[in-house]
């Protein structure tokens, strides 16, 4: 797409944005600086009135409309006009919870830290060495964002999980060795082996099953990276109680490839054409996913 669509488009999204009424966002309008960060409730740019011309039938706008969420899955780490930040007063919630749940990461162990439960994850920040224990307001926060519509900054995935204290039981999950990650037993633990054996050894397990509190802890780093700009997150991220890792979904990538295991770089990769010749890709986040999210092609569905 061309530079100037893209803009056509993105503004054309500001002038339909729809969010009011809620307590932890408002939108962030880059010409007007950080001062919207004092007003929740910021009003739309005055700019977006003349962006529909009257050359244009309305048909073309609503197909244009309709492209929304493919567009932003496509250029998922662009900024966008209509785009969702934290506020300052809850932006400095997610600097400091960022570092608890890293002090409890490295505390409890990568392996142990992904079926770790939100309560848990509450009671070891007493005892993480160098850790400042939970605060009420802290907890607070995390409630608010966990029970928050997503749809509402943009991610369109569904719930996966209803409660903040859902845990995950260690009965229901294996550890695959080497990986630091756990599967569950049944359906994920089956398709991950066949998969292995069909396409080979160089294929492994970079993400499996995760509880609340890791989704938690990703996603706040995400927003961190964003610097509080939550659509931007869930583009790439989904909010902790949208995640399909919650229930078996896990994420696969090719031996010694690091983080480029999580970029465009995987759909490169042989192990990758293996998987679509062999017909196991059924992929959760596709190229034109209308769901806002960016194209995952390491992500298998269960
Ligand atoms: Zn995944």
């Amino acid at each position: 797409m061309k530079r100037r669509d893209f803009l056509k488009y993105s503004t054309l999204l500001a002038a339909t944005g729809g969010l009011s009424g809620c307590s932890i966002l408002h939108k962030h309008f880059h010409d007007a600086g950080c001062k919207s960060c004092i007003d929740p409730f910021a009003k739309k740019s005055k700019t977006t009135s003349t962006i529909i011309t009257p050359t244009q039938p309305d048909e073309e706008i609503v197909k244009g409309l309709m492209k929304d969420e493919r567009i932003k899955s496509k250029y998922f780490s662009q900024d966008f006009t209509d785009d969702i930040f934290l506020s300052k007063e809850k932006y400095l919630f997610v600097q400091k919870l960022v570092v608890k749940f890293r002090k409890v990461q490295r505390y409890v162990g990568h392996g142990n830290f992904n079926l770790l439960s939100v309560d848990n994850f509450f009671l070891f920040t007493d005892v993480a060495p160098n850790c400042e224990p939970i605060t009420p307001a802290e907890k607070v926060f995390m409630e608010e964002l966990f029970y928050f519509d997503a749809h509402k900054y943009g991610f369109k995935g569904d719930k996966t999980s209803h409660k903040l204290t859902e845990s995950i039981s260690r009965r229901e999950v294996s550890k695959v060795p080497y990986s630091g990650h756990f599967l569950k037993k049944d359906q994920s633990l089956k398709l991950f082996q066949k998969v292995k054996n069909d396409v080979g050894d160089s294929l492994i397990l970079t993400s499996g099953i995760r509880g609340i509190a890791k989704q938690f802890h990703l996603f706040l780093e995400k927003a961190l990276e964003t610097k509080g700009n939550l659509s931007k997150a869930s583009r790439s991220l989904a909010p902790p109680g949208y995640s399909f890792h919650y229930l078996g979904d896990f994420d696969v990538g090719k031996k010694n490839m690091g983080m480029k295991n999580f970029d465009q770089d995987f759909a490169e990769t042989d192990e990758f054409k293996r998987l679509v010749d062999l017909g196991y890709i059924n992929i959760r986040y596709t190229q034109s996913n209308t769901l806002g999210v960016r194209f995952e092609p390491w992500h298998l569905k269960v």
